[in-house]
């Protein structure tokens, strides 16, 4: 079972995906996690986020991995998990100029589609209803 979840920000869409995941025993995938952890990398490269080429040739050296552990999802950023580090307006800035780049966004596609493969999922953010999981058996904007 694929659920996606798409909608404007501020909308509430965490909120209501959380709230599905827990009623029907699947996980809860919030997508903007990878984008801002992109954005930390960057940062602790010393990347200016709107330079494309900077943030494309940083690409390469990122590995992300999301684990679920007890139903909370986990951001492992080079084997390391960045918690909360993500959770800063100034890396929601990072992630927001890095998520624009288009080679950026086909980074994390194929990171989002296999968590998919794996497991039953909501996932929310843009796009996913139709570039990440286009056969979503449910879509919710
Ligand atoms: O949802 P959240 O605030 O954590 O997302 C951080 C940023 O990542 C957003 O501002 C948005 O620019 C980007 N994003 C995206 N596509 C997604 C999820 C997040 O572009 N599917």
């Amino acid at each position: 079972m694929k659920i996606a979840l798409d909608g404007p920000s501020g909308a509430g869409k965490s909120s209501l995906a959380k709230a599905i995941a827990r009623e029907m025993h699947i996980v809860y995938v919030d997508t903007g996690a990878l984008y801002r952890s992109i954005g930390l990398f960057v940062r602790g490269r010393g990347v200016d986020p709107k330079d494309a080429p900077a943030v494309i040739a940083c690409l390469p050296d990122i590995q992300l991995e999301m684990v679920f552990e007890g139903g909370e999802q986990h951001i492992y950023l080079c084997g390391e998990d960045v918690g909360d580090r993500i959770r800063t307006p100034e890396i929601s800035m990072y992630a927001s100029a890095v998520s624009a780049i288009p080679a950026v966004r086909e980074f994390l596609l194929e990171t989002q589609r296999s968590i998919a493969r794996k497991t039953d999922v909501i996932m929310d953010g843009r796009d996913i209803g139709t570039v990440i999981l286009p056969d979503a058996e449910v879509k919710i904007f």
